[in-house]
């Protein structure tokens, strides 16, 4: 049965893992992890994928403690908490998704406390955080290209 997080966003696309499944790591959200997701989809994700005006792909969300580490997930990070999630549009247009998004949220409207900017080697995807692990909103506009 699907859950549904928001009008645009479905919980397995935030617990699928091609690591998990690999290493066979449980990434099976608790109901806080649910709600948290929730917050961050409704909140932060669906307002930007109905500004974008099209799909948008969670290449990685809920990662639970064993995952994110597995995978090498910040030690302080939101993912293990379902607050965070790696997001691209379907369409490609990364470089245009990522001049977006920065637009949108800086004219204050959508609650957000981390925007990064990611690449690894030909990989580019947006981190999007709802808040850190002490619950604030620090709308930060973050930089990590590797
Ligand atoms: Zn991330």
């Amino acid at each position: 049965m699907e859950i549904r997080l928001s009008r645009n966003f479905v919980l397995s696309e935030f617990t699928r893992s091609t690591t998990a499944a690999k290493l066979g790591i449980p990434n099976t959200p608790t109901p806080e992890d649910i709600a948290r997701l929730k917050q961050l989809c409704t909140k932060t994700l669906q307002p930007i994928r109905d500004a974008w005006g099209s799909a948008l792909n969670v290449t990685s969300g809920f990662r639970g403690f064993r995952l994110n580490k597995a995978v090498g997930g910040s030690d302080t990070g939101v993912h293990p908490l379902g607050w965070a999630a790696d997001i691209v549009p379907a369409n490609g247009k990364i470089k245009e998704f990522k001049a977006f998004v920065k637009f949108l949220l800086k004219k204050g409207h959508i609650p957000f406390d981390q925007c990064i900017d990611e690449k690894d080697g030909k990989h580019e995807w947006v981190h999007l955080g709802y808040a850190n692990r002490k619950g604030l909103q620090r709308k930060q506009f973050l930089t990590k290209h590797r």
